[in-house]
């Protein structure tokens, strides 16, 4: 039986030469592959700068290092997100607070936004969630306003059109923040980018990356000789290396491609699903063009007496392997003993509930997608 999960990268044979052209190569690490997907990720996206790292995670946190959010200072996200959104905050120090959820789109809602606003905030990290931008402008609005910074989660967002830029452009934002992750739009194994438009925050991304060395003459404080390096900021060891660099030059080529199969692949759900009244589907936004990483459909579980725990065991069993996102990250037991409590965001609480993520990446065929859809039905049915 074929197992369907609801992400899996796409490796192309071009992609394996580039890996091995590395291996092959001098250097496995800091080396030019580095430089040159950082200079592609710019073009495509119009960005000024790219920081290439570890993953995203470690863009979350760096970002938040380079903004300076320390204690007392408080970083608003969604709770409808991957914990990596909510957890960089207190990586760094600061508090986190959430805004509720627009449940047309799942992405963090404006005016929940302004609800959670206080003299403390320091930045807010919309998610883009599913790939579909959040309101961008509306977002950048509130920050010149009330003087917050803007970090975008584009984690899912990769090959996503905001109003005819791409997400990365960081036309309203201070830092987007990607994921390649394999379930992700493109991967490099683990891996993910920052990009900006800011020759500070750059270099502050730079050197929290690699330990905080500084090696440039123009930045040392003295000049001993061609070995000498300083140590002006503890920082991290962030690197990517390579062999995932040559990966994601290899696959960000295909991003069209890409993003064209998951659109298809989602207009196919809408229309074998279109005549089943349990199940809706999030609404895409004029101002969006997405790259869409997740395709929910959901479902009202509790209205409809439809069990979800047998429904997911049903689906399970016939090689439907699917994922819910998210669980509220401020259901978490570390998130519960900061304070917050189930009911405290119960638009992002009802989504959880009605939540299942389709099969959705592009080496599905259109017969597979048939076949799941039929699967899905089936087990609805059933239970
Ligand atoms: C996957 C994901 C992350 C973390 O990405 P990694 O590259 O695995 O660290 C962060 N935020 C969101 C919304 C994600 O989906």
């Amino acid at each position: 039986m074929k197992i369907y999960s609801y992400g899996k990268q796409d490796i192309s044979q071009e992609e394996i030469d580039a890996v091995v052209g590395v291996l092959n190569s001098d250097t496995l690490t800091q080396g030019p592959k580095i430089k040159e997907f950082e200079s592609a990720i710019c073009e495509y996206t119009g960005a000024t700068y790219c920081v290439v790292l570890t993953n995203a995670t470690a863009g979350l946190h760096l970002s938040m290092l380079a903004l300076d959010v320390a204690a007392g200072d408080e970083v608003i996200t969604t709770p409808t997100t991957f914990m990596a959104s909510a957890n960089c905050v207190g990586y760094a120090g600061g508090t986190v607070k959430f805004a509720d959820i627009d449940p047309e789109t799942a992405n963090i809602s404006v005016c929940e936004i302004k609800r959670q606003i206080t003299s403390k905030t320091k930045a807010i990290i919309p998610v883009h969630y599913a790939g579909q931008s959040c309101d961008m402008e509306a977002i950048h609005d509130l920050g010149q306003k009330h003087g917050f910074y803007i970090v975008e989660d584009a984690a899912h967002a990769i090959g996503s059109d905001y109003k005819n830029a791409k997400v990365g452009s960081c036309a309203h934002s201070d830092m987007t923040v990607f994921s390649f992750h394999p379930v992700k739009n493109i991967t490099t194994g683990e891996g993910g980018a920052v990009t900006t438009n800011s020759r500070e925050l750059y270099e502050r991304l730079l050197l929290l990356r690699s330990h905080g060395i500084v090696k440039n003459d123009s930045q040392l404080t003295c000049a001993h000789g061609k070995w000498h390096y300083e140590m002006h900021r503890p920082g991290f060891n962030y690197r990517m290396t390579e062999l995932q660099a040559a990966l994601g030059l290899s696959q960000l080529k295909r991003i069209g491609k890409f993003k064209e199969k998951r659109r298809h692949i989602v207009s196919l759900y809408e229309k074998l699903f279109s005549k089943d009244s349990r199940i809706s589907f999030l609404e895409e936004r004029d101002y969006s063009n997405a790259c869409f990483h997740l395709w929910p459909a959901l479902i009202d579980f509790k209205n409809l007496k439809i069990d979800k725990k047998k429904f997911f065991d049903q689906l399970w069993k016939a090689g439907l392997h699917l994922q819910v996102h998210y669980v509220p990250v401020h259901w978490f037991s570390y998130y519960r003993n900061l304070g917050f409590s189930r009911g405290d965001f119960p638009k992002a609480e009802m989504y959880y509930e009605q939540t299942v993520s389709l099969p959705l990446y592009p080496s599905l065929s259109d017969d597979e997608v048939g076949y799941i859809s039929k699967t899905f039905l089936m087990a609805l049915n059933n239970v």
